[in-house]
């Protein structure tokens, strides 16, 4: 069930740098994410609303430069939606529950999945798995 907030919500729930991302589809400069080269074991899940999204079973090093996944950690997980903007071809990642910006997916990411989605830090929190 998609949850209906309305943006003044947003702002106060979440931090300025945050909402740049999740309700204004920033991109976070690379290699500044707090998550880069997290490898504890764990789920990442919205920082918006809390969604499980992705398993740390699934993270891999891509170099890229942001937190890169294999796959998703369930079909409750996101939405994903043609992206032309700036010209490029891309396939953004939302969340499913509250429709905030994630990242993308590529095709170009390593076996089994063929995919890499890459996901901004700031739409991420962690929790660890105890
Ligand atoms: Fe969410």
């Amino acid at each position: 069930m998609l949850k209906k907030y309305i943006e003044k919500d947003w702002k106060q729930v979440l931090t300025s740098e945050e909402y740049k991302i999740l309700r204004e589809k920033g991109t976070e400069p690379p290699f500044t994410g707090k998550y880069l080269n997290n490898k504890k074991d764990g789920t990442y899940v919205c920082a918006g609303c809390g969604n499980p999204l992705f398993s740390s079973k699934t993270k891999f090093d891509s170099g890229s430069g942001w937190p890169s996944f294999l796959d998703i950690i369930s079909k409750n997980s996101v939405e994903l939606k043609p992206d032309n903007n700036l010209g490029m071809k891309r396939v953004e990642v939302i969340c499913k529950k509250c429709g905030g910006h994630l990242g993308h997916v590529f095709e170009d990411g390593p076996q089994p999945t063929g995919k890499r989605f890459c996901i901004n830090s700031l739409s991420l929190n962690f929790k660890e798995k105890k």
